[in-house]
C-alpha cells in the first residue's frame, strides 16, 4: 500500500464532518452512557495493556473475513509505529501541534534511551465505532465499554487530538516529562492516552479525569470542534 501520495492537504476536519450525521446517531447513546457512568465507581486499577492493544491482539487471531474492511486508512496503526511515521494515516492525520510536541518529546526521550511508540492516533469515525462495538463485546456492557472507548462523536482520537503511547517505559517517561511539551495524560485509567494541553508548559498538567465518563466533553453534547 502506498500512502505517499495521500493528499496531505486534505482538510481533515472537513472530511470528518461529512460523517457527522452518522455520528449524531450515537450521541444519545453516548449521553446515556456518560450519565450512567457517574454511578460507576472510579477505578484505581491499572491494566498492563490498553483495550486497543487487547482488541488488536484478538483480531490478529481471527480469519481475515472477520477482521472487517477497516485498516490503516481508517487509523489502524501497525506495531512499532513512531511519531515520525507520517506515511501512516493514524499518525499523519494527527493535529499538527500535537504531532510537533510528540516529535520533540520522542527526540528527547530517545536521548534518554526510551523509544516512544504510537499504539493508536487519529481514527476515522467508522474505526472508532468499530472499536466501540468491540469494546461492548469485550466488556459485556455499553456502560463498562464507555469507561474505555468513546463514541466517534466524542473521541478526541477522531479529531486527531489524542494518541495512545507505548510501551510502558515511554508512558512512564511522558508522565514525568510530558508537561514540558504540553503533553498530558487525560484519564486516570488510561496511562497511555495523551492530549495536547499547551498551558501545561507553564502551569503543569491539569488533574486527569478518573475515566472518560467523567470528561465533560463526553457529556451534554458538548462536541469537540
Ligand atoms: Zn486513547
Amino acid at each position: 500500500m502506498t500512502y505517499g501520495n495521500r493528499a496531505r492537504t486534505t482538510p481533515r476536519r472537513i472530511r470528518i464532518r461529512r460523517n457527522r450525521v452518522a455520528g449524531l446517531l450515537v450521541v444519545v447513546a453516548a449521553i446515556a452512557a456518560a450519565a450512567l457512568g457517574y454511578q460507576l465507581p472510579s477505578s484505581s486499577s491499572s491494566r498492563a495493556a490498553s483495550p486497543i492493544d487487547v482488541l488488536r491482539g484478538e483480531r490478529r487471531g481471527l480469519p481475515s473475513e472477520h477482521r472487517g474492511p477497516l485498516g490503516e486508512a481508517d487509523g489502524a496503526v501497525p506495531d512499532g509505529a513512531t511519531v515520525f511515521d507520517d506515511e501512516i494515516p493514524g499518525v499523519a492525520n494527527l493535529d499538527p501541534d500535537l504531532l510537533g510536541a510528540l516529535r520533540q518529546a520522542a527526540t528527547d526521550a530517545a536521548d534518554d534511551g526510551i523509544e516512544l511508540l504510537i499504539d493508536s492516533g487519529w481514527r476515522s469515525p467508522e474505526y472508532q465505532n468499530q472499536l466501540l462495538r468491540e469494546a461492548v463485546s469485550e466488556y459485556g456492557s455499553e456502560d463498562e465499554a464507555a469507561r474505555w472507548v468513546a463514541t466517534a462523536e466524542t473521541s478526541a482520537h477522531v479529531w486527531g487530538d489524542a494518541v495512545d503511547i507505548g510501551p510502558a517505559a515511554a508512558t512512564a517517561w511522558l508522565s514525568e516529562h510530558g508537561a514540558e511539551y504540553g503533553l498530558c495524560q487525560t484519564y486516570g485509567n488510561e496511562p497511555w492516552h495523551y492530549e495536547l494541553r499547551p498551558e501545561a508548559i507553564a502551569h503543569g498538567c491539569p488533574p486527569a479525569y478518573a475515566d472518560p465518563t467523567h470528561d465533560p466533553r463526553m457529556q451534554a453534547g458538548q462536541l469537540r470542534g
